[in-house]
């Protein structure tokens, strides 16, 4: 068993957890055990690995570069990926013969 925290209201060290909540019996304060530490969204590959920046992955579908005629093949070895959160493709990278280009998580997986 782990210690409960105190609470951190009145500094009782009486809190007891009421399902997830612990609860503190002196001054009534409510909080949650397990608070969600805040992390960054994670990114998984279309195998549920996790990814990050730097790191390598395949191409696993062809993939249309937007406004022109260039392919993505599947296979293409996209090095050093750059997280990112901005619009629905969550991959910034450079590519061999194509250049800065976005990609999704789900169409890759880890090299
Ligand atoms: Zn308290």
């Amino acid at each position: 068993m782990s210690q409960l925290p105190a609470c951190p209201k009145c500094e009782s060290p009486y809190a007891y957890e009421d399902g997830a909540m612990l609860v503190c019996p002196e001054c009534g304060h409510e909080w949650s055990a397990n608070e969600p530490v805040e992390v960054g969204k994670v990114y998984r590959d279309a195998n549920g690995n996790e990814l990050q920046d730097g790191d390598t992955v395949t191409v696993i579908k062809d993939l249309k570069v937007k406004g022109s005629s260039l392919v993505v093949k599947v296979g293409t070895k996209v090095k050093n990926i750059r997280l990112t959160d901005e619009g629905d493709h969550d991959i910034d990278c450079k590519i061999d013969g194509i250049g800065p280009m976005k990609l999704k998580t789900e169409f890759v997986k880890k090299a």
